[in-house]
């Protein structure tokens, strides 16, 4: 019979990020868990495994291919108003419980993942830029599933992407090596991790450890890479204000500028045992970030209801320079190079070289920004 590992092990390639052990076995190095791999078997995700000595991993296909807003990543200080062509594949080396892809993401770890078989289709990395290009993307991003695990077949992507003009981002748990890091930076430019807890309790929980996950914002910052921080506020788990203040602390301690986004849980998955966050709950959040120093904090997944938890502002006169509701850029005032019109204090981020060919959704020809499936 045609199991779904199977299928996965015929699309995959040996791979870069491992060293080779004595009797066979290899050691990978992709993410923090650093999996000794006996001949024959998998790592904790699964999806990358050791064939005779050699380290096999995923290759030439995705699982999800579709262009999104760049704000649905989130990235808010990263090209704002720009598609970013968003591909996922199979597996996690995590099983956060409320995982809202994890059809995808925990394949070969539940059983009722099997049906993610179906979505895998082969392409190459030329036909998947061309893609793209032929939806108007100028980046790509690797998301849907933890990215770190297929870290190869993404570097080889992303190879063509930047030769394509375009720009390449991570959307990650975070749970990183320096190896891997070293491996990407050449072809990466943004990097936007989960921070899920500041609690190891809770790490342990999800399948993971924090320490890592700590590391790699300042790792990734120090690296020259963009940097944006997303904590999923979940009741009961992360939420009390000692946490989230110690959350906004470590991330000002590494720079004031990289911006935080507090969302908003809903259940799903294996997590449906608690009520979604209350607005009160994420605007509380949004303060605690400004208490700590933050020069940028964002109120996510409640469009419309965030106060002005949703817009850019300048950090020295608060001008609003970047308006939005949900994935909609509804107003755009940054100056080339990022400088606030009012008062010329720099905005840190990636910003459009023009600003009138930012695109923006106002009065009659807002455009429903929604993401389109290739
Ligand atoms: S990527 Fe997979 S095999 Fe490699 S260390 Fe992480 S969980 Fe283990």
């Amino acid at each position: 019979m045609d199991t779904l590992a199977s299928q996965l092990d015929r699309m995959s390639v040996p791979g870069d990020l491992y060293e080779k052990l004595q009797g066979g076995d290899v050691r990978c190095h992709a993410c923090a868990h650093r999996c000794l791999i006996h001949a024959g078997r998998r790592g904790i995700c699964q999806v990358r495994y050791n064939r005779a000595g050699v380290l096999m991993v995923p290759w030439g296909y995705v699982a999800s291919l579709q262009s999104d807003p760049i704000e649905k990543k989130p990235f808010y200080h990263f090209l704002p108003g720009e598609d970013a062509l968003t591909f996922g594949m199979l597996g996690c080396d995590f099983h956060c419980g409320y995982c809202q892809n994890w059809v995808t993401s925990q394949a070969l770890q539940d059983e009722a993942s099997n049906m993610a078989g179906n979505y895998i289709r082969a392409i190459d990395a030329e036909t998947l830029i061309a893609f793209g290009r032929r939806m108007g993307a100028s980046i790509v991003a690797s998301s849907y599933n933890e990215p770190l695990i297929t870290t190869e077949w993404a570097h080889h992507i992303f190879t063509h992407a930047r030769a394509a003009g375009m720009k390449c981002v991570y959307v990650s748990n975070g749970f990183a090596t320096p190896e891997t890091l070293d491996y990407l930076a050449p072809v990466l430019d943004g990097y936007k991790v989960d921070l899920k807890s500041m609690q190891e309790s809770v790490y342990r929980q999800l399948g993971g450890k924090l320490q890592p996950v700590l590391d790699t914002i300042r790792a990734t910052h120090d690296r020259g890479l963009w940097v944006e921080v997303v904590t999923l506020i979940v009741p009961e788990l992360n939420d009390s204000v000692d946490e989230l203040m110690a959350a906004a602390r470590f991330i000002a301690s590494v720079s004031a500028e990289i911006p935080w986004h507090v969302t908003a849980f809903h259940g799903d998955y294996r997590m449906q045992d608690r009520e979604n966050t209350s607005r009160e709950m994420l605007l509380r959040a949004a303060e605690i970030g400004q208490e700590a120093g933050l020069q940028h904090v964002y109120a996510g997944n409640l469009p419309g209801h965030v106060e002005g938890y949703e817009q850019t502002r300048c950090p020295h006169c608060q001008t609003t320079l970047i308006g939005r509701q949900g994935f909609h850029v509804t107003s755009y005032k940054l100056l080339p190079g990022g400088h606030c019109p009012e008062c010329g204090q720099i905005v840190a981020g990636v910003w459009a070289d023009n600003s009138e060919s930012v695109k923006v959704d106002q009065g009659e020809n807002f455009r429903m920004r929604r993401p389109r499936f290739l």
